[in-house]
């Protein structure tokens, strides 16, 4: 059997794998009405100001939870809502939810908080994605300032396309991120064109920063670059002391991991910073 999945080509399917594919076609149907039955929510995960451990950001991680399936991991389901376009739907929810939840942020006065959204590369590619972020902005009468996007490298292909919607971005007002930095293939000049940030440095660097010195060399690397770009860092996948320390003496601007705190329900982000 094959079957066709973007860019990598043809991939034969053996059985196992058949009913991988048959459970993914059940999850892709489960998925198409996750909205309408409720099923879908967002966790949100401090990002921690290293130095003085201060926190007004928070990335909105997307959680599925299916009477069949359970809670079905990101990882897992958000490739399926990929393949199938679903994402452009999903991806508008969350958009919508997280623009709401700054209005009431806003309108409670906490006026610095910031919430960071993954945008996926289809959603990104969608013609008419910047003038749909404009539309949030306007129906809420956002601070763009409050809402950051967090874009992958793999949304960055064409280089004219990419600066135009990034600039587009930007004169809104609204905040651009680099997620998973580090893990993609495109080239590093295009980090001097594009009106971004933040440079999120993925965890694969991090997780093992303490023992690794090439890891160390590598993130202290991306910062230095960054800074000398103008742009901020956020270490992703702190979860220990040691990582705090090490990237606290690299001038690492924030972190966001476990060791802080695990993506949480909106209610224990409220009780704990809005309270
Ligand atoms: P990401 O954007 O890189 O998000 C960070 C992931 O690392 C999250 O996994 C988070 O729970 C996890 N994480 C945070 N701290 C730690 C840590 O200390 N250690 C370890 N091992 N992991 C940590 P999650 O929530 O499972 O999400 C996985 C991916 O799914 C995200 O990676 C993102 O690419 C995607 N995703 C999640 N929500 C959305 C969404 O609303 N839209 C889109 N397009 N993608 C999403
Ligand atoms: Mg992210
Ligand atoms: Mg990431
Ligand atoms: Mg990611």
């Amino acid at each position: 059997y094959v079957k066709e999945r973007g860019r990598a080509g043809y991939r034969f399917y053996h059985k196992k794998m058949l009913d991988t594919s048959r459970t993914e076609a059940v999850m892709e149907s489960h998925l198409r009405r996750a909205i309408e039955k409720k099923e879908l929510s967002i966790h949100y995960q401090p990002q921690v100001d290293l130095d003085t451990g201060n926190i007004n950001s928070f990335e909105a991680l997307l959680r599925w939870n299916n009477p069949k399936f359970g809670f079905v991991a990101p990882g897992v389901f958000i490739p399926i809502a990929e393949d199938s376009g679903l994402i452009l739907e999903i991806g508008d929810w969350v958009l919508d939810q997280v623009c709401i939840q700054l209005k009431e942020w806003q309108n409670g006065g906490f006026l610095d908080a910031r919430i960071a959204v993954n945008i996926s590369s289809k959603q990104f590619k969608q013609e008419a994605f910047a003038s749909a972020i404009k539309k949030y902005i306007y129906k809420y009468e956002l601070n763009p300032q409050a809402l950051e996007l967090e874009i992958t490298e793999s949304s960055m292909t064409n280089i004219h396309e990419t600066l135009s919607i990034l600039k587009e971005l930007k004169q809104m007002g609204v905040i651009i991120s680099i997620d998973d930095f580090g893990t993609g293939y495109s080239s590093l000049s295009y980090l001097r064109r594009y009106p971004i940030d933040i440079i999120k440095i993925d965890q694969s660097f991090i997780k093992e920063i303490e023992q690794d010195e090439k890891d160390e060399a590598i993130a202290k690397t991306i910062i230095h670059l960054a800074h000398s770009l103008g742009m901020e860092v956020i270490a992703e996948g702190v979860e220990k002391k040691d990582h705090v320390e090490i990237l606290k003496a690299v001038n690492c601007e924030k972190g966001q991991g476990y060791y802080f705190s695990r993506p949480v329900p909106i209610e224990n982000i409220i009780e704990m910073y809005f309270c």
